[in-house]
């Protein structure tokens, strides 16, 4: 995609992942080495592949792409190994890497530790290359592919402040005029994550455009979070369905029942919706299932709000009243 960072510096957040970066990197190019393999989770959105473009460009290698679903039988792996450059250095980057079948697997176990395949009973030679494997399920990767890897990132989702900074930095580079507070608005909706942040983001440009001078201001964003049925705290019908199911409930619910009762398909309750929901305290998870918490059930106006008298402190304040009488 033509408007996503290209360095280090244009990339928000995740400080810790960019420090290593940034030592790893340095060091390879001063000793003109090969990267070592690294595995990136996270859940969707949150830059995984921006972040393999934006390693490739910094370290100036080429960049091979594949999906771990289409990698279905040895010969596509050759097949994505056959291009590396003689001298070195390239990047492989295989997304949802979970999904390749085993004997993919086993055929990258020697491409990565010894740079060489074996076809027909016969080894050959591969130039160095470093493998960047993402994932979202971490927890479906073999423990002999994941020790290949010699770097490990988890990616956080982004705090409101970042995502806005993200929202900032792209409405520059796309010369897009927009207000700090329509900023704001996108931010708290977001769930922390960059991919629906920049969804919100073109949808409100486009209503700007479609109904004045393509200025995105708070007015425009409210308008628009409206119209896509999106909540101040960024819910969408999909959270809402959820909610309303375990609100039905009395006791917690596996995620197969979730599923049929919310009809939403698994990978999407647990992948998408549901880091959010227990985040925010909507729900939780125990070990018998989810369940909706009281602030759920609040939020989706199944129960009155509680009155918001700080019980907790007060019995600590009628001390230092006391103490102060
Ligand atoms: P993933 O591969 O994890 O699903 P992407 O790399 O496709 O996510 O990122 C989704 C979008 O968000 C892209 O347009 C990307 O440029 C942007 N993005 C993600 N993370 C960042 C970040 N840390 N800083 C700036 N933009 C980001």
């Amino acid at each position: 995609m033509a408007n996503r960072p290209l360095t280090l510096k244009d990339y928000i957040g995740q400080e810790r992942i960019k420090t290593q970066l940034a030592v790893t990197l340095g060091a390879c190019k001063k000793n003109s080495k090969a990267m070592p393999h690294m595995l990136l989770y996270g859940n969707p959105g949150l830059g995984k592949t921006t972040l393999s473009e934006i390693i490739a460009n910094e370290y100036g290698s080429r960049l091979h792409v594949a999906m771990g679903g289409n990698l279905n039988k040895p010969e596509d792996v050759q097949a994505l190994l056959a291009p590396l450059s003689d001298d070195g250095g390239d990047i492989v980057f295989i997304d949802e890497i979970h999904r390749m079948p085993i004997k993919c697997e086993e055929m990258l176990y020697t491409a990565m530790e010894d740079f060489e395949v074996e076809t027909g009973g016969e080894r050959f030679w591969i130039p160095n290359f470093t493998m960047i494997g993402a994932t979202t399920l971490a927890g479906d990767l073999s423990r002999p592919l994941r020790d290949r890897f010699g770097l490990h990132f988890q990616l956080q989702n982004y705090q409101p402040d970042e995502v806005g900074m993200i929202i900032q930095k792209l409405s520059a580079r796309e010369n897009t005029s927009i207000t700090d507070g329509a900023i704001q608005e996108i931010a708290k909706r977001a769930k922390g994550v960059a991919r629906i942040a920049i969804n919100f983001y073109s949808r409100c440009k486009e209503f700007a455009d479609f109904l004045g001078d393509g200025t995105i201001n708070e007015d425009v964003a409210a308008q628009q979070f409206s119209l896509m049925g999106i909540d101040e705290m960024g819910l969408d019908e999909n959270d809402y369905r959820v909610l309303n199911y375990l609100a039905t409930q009395p006791r917690p619910v596996g995620i197969a029942a979730l599923s049929t009762g919310a009809d939403i398909d698994m990978p999407t309750i647990t992948n998408m919706i549901e880091p959010y929901l227990v985040q925010t305290g909507m729900i939780n998870r125990t070990r018998s299932g989810r369940e909706i918490t009281q602030k759920g059930k609040e939020w989706i106006g199944v129960v009155p709000p509680q009155p918001v008298a700080s019980t907790d402190n007060a019995p600590q304040r009628n001390r230092l009243e006391r103490l102060r009488a």
